[in-house]
């Protein structure tokens, strides 16, 4: 009787939506009888939160509170308020490796968007003096932030998505889902087990060849996977290739030998801001910051071609790609 329910329950079809959300694919599988009540809720929260943190709207709070950069703090709602605060705390942690004020930046070299370009070293070198989490005024009574200078400005793009990811899971949870698949774009959290009750398999990809191409896999129950890397958005000018995550020392595209991240944790928000500045802290500085923050683990690749995987992962990480070497920590 029990085995005919197991295998009746893993028959079972989920609910599947893909879409365009936060400037990337958003993928969700949502397993049981209120998915699609539940699906649709996730959705909603998406777009909440994409409205209230996107640098790309104008009426986003993130919009407003840059446009009174110098003048005035801006109000915000507790989901922004909250976001920003944690970027600031791994600002600190990493001692601006992450920094949530790297806008002008970004902006400057417009990467994905129709303005990319390599610019000047003197254009760098003006935006660059703008970039300073310290000039970040946060007073949590009012849950209001202020940017100190005129021409600051933040960017959430490090870590929106993971924020995001946790949202999601909560908001399934409350709609009585304990199984799911949230991808937004490369933030993943593998919610509960699968259907049948074994651990999700998450694919990591191959920084060195095309997208959906795996050098290994992660087994997971309940965990949120998060990788950044080289391959996400970039482009080539006389063949060298300029990417999106920026070294906020001196505004040009991290450099250190790293080109891909992966952060596995409990906490989507954790894992994106993580990602993000490991790529950023470079090898040794990324493995001692990740092993120094306790339930967090990662796989770091270099291009070289190393694997290296904290101890955590030992079991649960399958390299399957022999033209890469496993580094154990
Ligand atoms: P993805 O968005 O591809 O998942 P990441 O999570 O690594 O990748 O975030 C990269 C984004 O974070 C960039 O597009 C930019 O908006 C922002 N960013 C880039 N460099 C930094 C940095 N050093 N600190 C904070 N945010 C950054
Ligand atoms: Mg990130």
């Amino acid at each position: 009787m029990s085995t005919f329910l197991i295998s009746c329950k893993s028959n079972i079809k989920p609910v599947e939506k893909d879409t365009y959300l936060m400037g990337t694919i958003v993928q969700l599988k949502v397993y049981g009888g209120n998915a699609e009540k539940a699906t649709q809720k996730a959705l909603e929260r998406i777009g909440d939160i994409e409205n209230k943190m996107s640098v790309n709207m104008e009426t986003s709070e993130i919009t407003k509170l840059n446009d009174k950069a110098g003048k005035s703090g801006q109000k915000l709602s507790r989901d922004t308020y909250f976001v920003i605060d944690e970027a600031v705390k791994y600002s600190k942690l990493t001692e601006g490796a992450f920094d949530l004020s790297i806008e002008p930046i970004v902006k400057l070299w417009g990467i994905g968007t129709d303005k990319e370009r390599v610019p000047s070293k003197n254009e760098i070198e003006e935006k660059l003096k703008l970039v300073n989490y310290k000039d970040i005024i946060l007073d949590s009574k009012n849950s209001t932030v202020k940017l100190k200078r005129t021409g600051q400005a933040i960017d959430l793009g490090g870590i929106a998505k993971g924020y995001t990811a946790d949202e999601v899971k909560k908001v399934l949870i409350n709609n009585k889902i304990s199984s799911a698949l949230i991808n937004l774009g490369g933030n993943v959290y593998a919610v509960g087990s699968k259907s049948d009750g074994t651990s999700w398999s998450i694919g990591v990809q191959n920084p060195l060849d095309t997208r959906g191409k795996y050098l290994g896999n992660l087994r997971v129950t309940d965990k949120s996977v998060v990788t950044s890397g080289n391959y996400e958005r970039y482009f080539i000018v006389d063949g060298k290739r300029y990417h999106h995550i920026f070294d906020p020392k001196d505004g040009y595209p991290s450099e250190n030998g790293i080109i891909s991240t992966t952060i596995v944790s409990d906490k989507s928000i954790d894992g994106d801001v993580l990602s993000t500045s490991t790529y950023v802290l470079g090898l040794t500085k990324g493995l001692k910051l990740v092993e120094s923050i306790k339930g967090v683990e990662a796989i770091f690749i270099t291009s070289d071609k190393k694997v290296y995987v904290t101890s955590g992962l030992k079991d649960s990480f399958n390299l399957t790609d022999k033209e890469f070497i496993y580094e154990k920590r």
